[in-house]
């Protein structure tokens, strides 16, 4: 292997088969972006869409646009989409409301299908490192229950080692995030799923951090439900509504614990009695941000045009170039790559810990090199194939030498706290 310079670098960017994507994001002068993983960048289509949307459909159309510019069939049109990237197969995906809410309510069909299914079992297992959001709504969703329903928190290890030292046979339910929010590591999805069903229980999968990152194959792999968000890898835009999947076979099976009258057979026959939809319409609430949602098909699109292979590809050439680089380069300071080496067990992201995280991290982005921190101590930093190139990979590992070397981090600018890390 060629030793890794920045003239391999630039040479490895010229010869990128995905080099071209990079002209369908607008990101400013001078930045490195490496928070892909958090808030996509934007697409350089969004603002044209957005004025479209408001001046043209709203301001022109008003009223008529839900029928005249297919504004109702928004979520089902993205949820197709989204499907072709996660293996879902036709009429199985939706986009609507957040992550947290759309999990709310896949925990809380699956679990009204297990109490058919399995109905002695109550438990809903969840990892102790999943993203809190995920945990709180299931803990909330236990706690409106009742009846003995409850949360059991286990370590990633337990999962992938196949619960040796869980009590697994009162499981009803199974919620786990693909890959790892703060480690990026990444869960096999075909083997975790069959181990969730070889206990009994049903798997939910949270997508968060995979869906527009790597290939993901649903169906394939005989998942139950899954959720995610479009504003991460998916570059939909902040707060861009989720989207939520149920395995064609449960479909029929799905009750709405939100039943609002998007998720009606009928909506407009207004009628008092709730009748479900028979499709993946079901898994709606109520109206949608139609501005919102309008603008995260920008992102998708060009989705549309990706082989997600290639993407996956890249992805792992981009981590591997920076775990290198930080062991090649940052080896005299305390560091520690907290993802995973193998291959099949990384997400699209490297977490590197380092007793000063928060201010490390703080120097790097008033240089314009934006990761992120989490507790405790973790530097994220996330490699979005479609707009990172490797010899941004170079200059970020370099900015972080000179960081750590000159001890540039420690200034009372980079010990100082927003409200969102
Ligand atoms: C980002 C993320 C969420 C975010 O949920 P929202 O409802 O959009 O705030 C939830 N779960 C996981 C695993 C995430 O990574």
């Amino acid at each position: 292997m060629a030793t890794l310079d920045r003239a391999e670098c630039e040479r490895r960017d010229r010869n990128d088969p995905l080099r071209e994507l990079r002209h369908e994001f607008l990101l400013p002068d001078g930045v490195i972006y490496l928070d892909g993983n958090s808030l996509g960048a934007r697409p350089r289509g969004a603002a044209e869409r957005a004025r479209e949307v408001i001046e043209d459909e709203w301001g022109t159309g008003l009223i008529r646009s839900w029928n005249t510019a297919g504004w109702f069939e928004l979520p089902v049109r993205l949820g197709e989409k989204i499907s072709g990237l996660i293996g879902g197969g036709a009429g199985t995906t939706v986009v609507t409301d957040s992550t947290s809410i759309n999990l709310f309510k896949a925990a809380s069909a699956a679990l009204r299908i297990q109490a058919v299914d399995a109905p002695d079992r109550r438990v809903i297992l969840t990892q102790r490192e999943n993203f809190p959001s995920d945990i709180y709504m299931l803990q909330g969703l236990a706690e409106q229950l009742g009846a003995g329903y409850e949360v059991r928190l286990v370590d990633d290890a337990e999962v992938t080692a196949g619960y040796p030292n869980t009590r697994i046979d009162d499981v009803a339910l199974v919620v786990l995030t693909h890959v790892n929010y703060r480690t990026g590591r990444l869960f096999d999805l075909e083997s975790t799923t069959a181990a969730v069903h070889a206990a009994g229980a049903r798997v939910i999968w949270d997508l968060c951090h995979s869906a527009g990152a790597l290939e993901i194959d649903l169906a394939g792999a005989g998942a139950d439900m899954a959720v995610g968000c479009t504003y991460k890898f998916l570059n939909g835009g902040p707060g861009s509504p989720a989207f939520i999947w149920v395995a064609e076979a449960l479909q029929d099976r799905f009750t709405q614990p939100l039943s609002g009258w998007w998720s009606h057979e009928n909506p407009f026959e207004m009628s008092p009695e709730y009748t479900p939809a028979a499709g993946s319409r079901r898994y709606l609430t109520g109206t949608q941000g139609i501005v919102s949602m309008s603008v995260a098909e920008v992102g998708l699109d060009i989705f549309g045009r990706v082989d997600m292979a290639a993407v996956r590809a890249k992805s792992l050439q981009l981590s591997d170039a920076f775990i290198e680089l930080v062991e090649a380069r940052l080896s005299d300071h305390p560091i520690e790559i907290v993802t995973p080496r193998e291959h099949e067990h990384r997400g699209s992201q490297v977490s590197i810990a380092h007793p000063e995280g928060f201010a490390v991290m703080s120097a790097l982005i008033e240089r314009g090199i934006i990761g992120d921190y989490r507790e405790p101590s973790v530097l994220r930093f996330g490699l979005t194939p479609l707009y990172l190139g490797f010899a941004e990979v170079w200059d970020t590992v370099e900015a972080l030498r000179d960081i750590l070397d000159n001890h540039l981090w420690d200034a009372p600018q980079h010990k100082v706290r927003g409200a969102v890390t």
